[in-house]
């Protein structure tokens, strides 16, 4: 292979009449521009060559293709067209309309362009274990190679639809069972079984399909538009910020009633305008930023091996020991739980077995799996087992007292390689482990309620915390299904920190004369799951003033002190808990406004002697998301250049993952580059004039605002030099 070209196709012609075309592009054999260039080429080869009765396609290494290559729709990029052997016309005229017919043999992954071509085969012969689906919704476009056309005639409308919608991809046996692939065989067959197969087309024995005319799965016009117009509903409902969903339903209703000609005509021009949508853009960026989360300079790029973590231990069965003890077994880690006494111990495994039957009535876990992984636990009230671990988890009260001795009783009973890890949410990691000798292995592992489904791992290091240790972290993280982002120690690590004016300002805000509903609905809208004062219900007051009162001891300069949260809570209102909070709730939690709240807004304003200002309190939407959201990117920017985060776009993937900041934004930095760093600042620098130091911009926004310089740009291009900072984190190792 050229050392320049990604990917390639190799055929072979074999004594029995059939060219087996094969891609090879390591790792997922995905289908780049030389990928497809190469492929086109094979066919013609093949569809020439008089030896050559019919064709099977397959991957390398027991991969079909994970899909287009995407590494061409970078979020900031310039997107380059798709060459003509990437057109619908090449799958349909080349492939499906060939006079000799063409089976797909897959294993491994058929996703995306992958599936496409595979279905524009005239049979599919699958393993059991591959996966095959179209996800292209995740990221904002739509399958564009026939798939809204070819899917729907292969498995009818509904499950389609449902595949579609919710990128997810289905196992080999479900696809037999739905008509998708037509036979599944041991991966040893796979090849076999395809070239006869493949023969049997070519000589009448077997039926020549081509799945674009098939019309035996759709289901009767009358129903294919009640699918649709479901369908339209749910997705405007659970997406309504976005319109990829829309017009891929759009694309396929058309084909259906106006023929499959007509949709793949559709479907090629909506591909080309999705793929130029900011949603694309964004969604894009957030796919390789999460990839990127685990590239560190200085820890990933050093050849180091992570090292097997094969026992963990928990300490603390509360809330969030047993979430963590939870997303342990669940991925088959033996563990051991410690708690203070027999009936602690018992409530915490209570609540691990609760955790897991939830798993299991969603289906997440199947019912025969219960009970293996409840035999990965093992509840044990003294250290003496832990010299078997290889990473301890302390998860007990946010008490410095009571986890230094943790610390100190950890060193005395574990290993010397085993790794200490902390999942305090605010206490300096340096004095937790202040009374150890071990500090190149006290790390944070900050997870996130509830800890066995948040998808985000915040590790945080201290000066000292070694290169290896961390990671050995990121290794289990992964294996824990969770992303992994590298932070430093500071109060509130990265996402409770850029998010702490989040509510702040929205209780600023609520002084001045805005209402916290219309704010709630505002911020709703605008894509988050909550707005502040429901999230404030949800987490608790209780945790809710603890948080603010760390906040306003580090940060006094930029902090805005309500007492609204406070006088509800001495008035018994502490949120969900208590069925009262911003809101009231019903036995099912559900929330509903409630008219006394008017009279603790008056209490907090008369005692903050803020009068209301008729400016706020009549603020436009697009106002209320700039004043709650620009303050915590300024936040967000001075986390950046203390080099807590290593890089913008880890900061994106924490506020997606850690906040549910919607990804059709891009995350936060990315969302505030698309505004531009100068309307960023000068917008703050505006509010810090009429409402004090809280909105003032930091250096590091200023800087890049004046420079004209997006916060994602690489930062050796910028004075505040956030690797640079970073340096100090970097030593040597274990
Ligand atoms: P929790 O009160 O629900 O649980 C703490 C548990 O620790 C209790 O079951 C207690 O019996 C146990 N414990 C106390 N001392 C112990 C000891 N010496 N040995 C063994 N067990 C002991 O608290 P939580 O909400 O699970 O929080 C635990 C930690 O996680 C805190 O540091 C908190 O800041 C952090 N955290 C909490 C959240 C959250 O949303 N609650 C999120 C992230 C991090």
């Amino acid at each position: 292979m050229d050392s320049r070209s990604k990917g390639r196709t190799a055929v072979e012609v074999g004594a029995d009449g059939v060219a087996l075309i094969t891609i090879i592009n390591p790792p997922v054999n995905s289908l780049s521009f030389d990928v497809l260039y190469s492929l086109s080429e094979n066919y013609e080869e093949a569809l020439r060559r008089n030896d050559v009765k019919a064709i099977v396609i397959t991957g390398e290494k027991g991969k079909f293709s994970g899909g287009f290559d995407i590494t061409g729709l970078g979020g900031s990029q310039e997107r380059k067209p798709k060459p003509d052997s990437m057109s619908v016309d090449f799958l349909s005229d080349v492939v499906e309309g060939a006079k000799k017919p063409s089976v797909a043999a897959v294993d491994g992954l058929a996703l995306g362009g992958g599936l496409e071509l595979a279905m524009a085969c005239h049979a599919r012969i699958s393993t059991s274990s591959a996966q095959l689906g179209l996800p292209e919704l995740q990221l904002g476009i739509i399958p564009g190679l026939g798939g809204t056309q070819r899917l729907p005639r292969l498995i009818g409308l509904s499950k389609s639809l449902d595949m579609m919608l919710t990128s997810k991809p289905i196992k080999g046996e479900e696809a037999h069972a739905l008509g998708l692939v037509d036979a599944i065989v041991l991966p040893a067959e796979l090849i076999k079984t395809a070239r006869r197969w493949a023969l049997d087309i070519s000589e009448y024995r077997r039926p020549w399909v081509l799945s674009l005319y098939k019309t035996s799965k759709l289901e009767p016009l009358k129903e294919v538009r009640e699918i649709c117009k479901f369908a339209r509903a749910q997705v405007q409902k659970e997406a309504p910020n976005v319109k990829h969903p829309l017009i891929c339903i759009d694309v396929i209703e058309e084909g259906i009633i106006s023929g499959p000609r007509v949709g793949l005509r559709k479907e090629a021009e909506a591909s080309q305008v999705l793929s130029q949508s900011d949603t694309s853009k964004s969604l894009v960026h957030v796919f390789f930023a999460q990839r990127a989360t685990s590239k560190i300079p200085g820890i990933t790029d050093r050849g180091m091996m992570p090292r097997q973590v094969n026992k963990v231990a928990v300490v603390g069965g509360g809330l969030m020991g047993s979430g963590i003890v939870t997303a342990l077994i669940l991925n088959n880690f033996p563990v051991i739980l410690k708690e203070m006494n027999e009936n602690l111990l018992q409530t915490g495994i209570n609540r691990v077995k609760a955790n897991l039957k939830r798993q299991m009535a969603k289906g997440t876990i199947p019912l025969e799996k219960f009970d293996k992984t409840v035999s990965l636990l093992k509840g044990v009230l003294n250290y003496e087992s832990f010299k078997e671990v290889d990473l301890v988890i302390e998860a007990v009260v946010e008490n410095i007292v009571v986890k230094q001795q943790i610390f100190t009783d950890l060193e005395k009973y574990c290993g010397p390689h085993c790794i200490l890890a902390s999942n305090t949410s605010t206490i300096d990691l340096t004095l937790i482990g202040a009374k150890t000798q071990s500090h190149d292995r006290i790390v944070g592992a900050h997870f996130f309620s509830p800890a066995h489904i948040m998808p985000l791992l915040e590790i945080v290091q201290t000066p000292q915390t070694s290169p290896q240790v961390i990671l050995n972290l990121i290794s289990l993280a992964k294996k824990i299904k969770k992303t992994p982002v590298l932070v430093g120690n500071c109060t509130g690590f990265a996402v409770n920190r850029i998010f702490f004016p989040y509510t702040q300002a929205a209780t600023m805000l609520v002084e001045r004369g805005a209402h916290p509903y219309k704010i709630d609905q505002v911020v709703t809208k605008f894509g988050m799951p909550m707005g502040p004062f429901r999230l404030a219900d949800l987490v608790g007051f209780g945790v809710a003033i603890a948080t603010a009162k760390q906040f306003i001891n580090e940060f006094p300069d930029r902090t805005h002190r309500s007492m609204l949260i406070s006088i509800m809570q001495e008035d018994k209102r502490a949120g969900e808990s208590t069925r009262k909070g911003f809101y009231l709730y019903d036995e099912k939690r559900r929330a509903s406004p409630d008219p006394e709240l008017n009279k603790y807004i008056e209490k907090a304003r008369s005692i903050s002697g803020i009068a209301v200002d008729p400016k706020i309190q009549n603020l436009p939407e697009k106002d209320i998301i700039e004043m709650i959201f620009f303050p915590v990117v300024n936040e967000a920017c001075r986390v950046l250049s203390e080099g807590i985060a290593v890089k913008a776009s880890d900061l994106d993937i924490a506020s997606v993952l850690g906040m549910s900041f919607p990804a059709y934004r891009g995350g936060i930095m990315f969302w505030a580059d698309s505004l531009g760093t100068k309307y960023v600042c000068s917008r703050l620098e505006e509010w810090s004039k009429d409402y004090g130091g809280f909105f003032n911009p930091c250096n590091y926004l200023a800087q890049r605002a004046a420079q004209g310089i997006p916060l994602d740009a690489d930062t050796a291009s910028c004075p505040y030099d956030a690797l640079k900072t970073w340096g100090q984190y970097n030593r040597g190792c274990l």
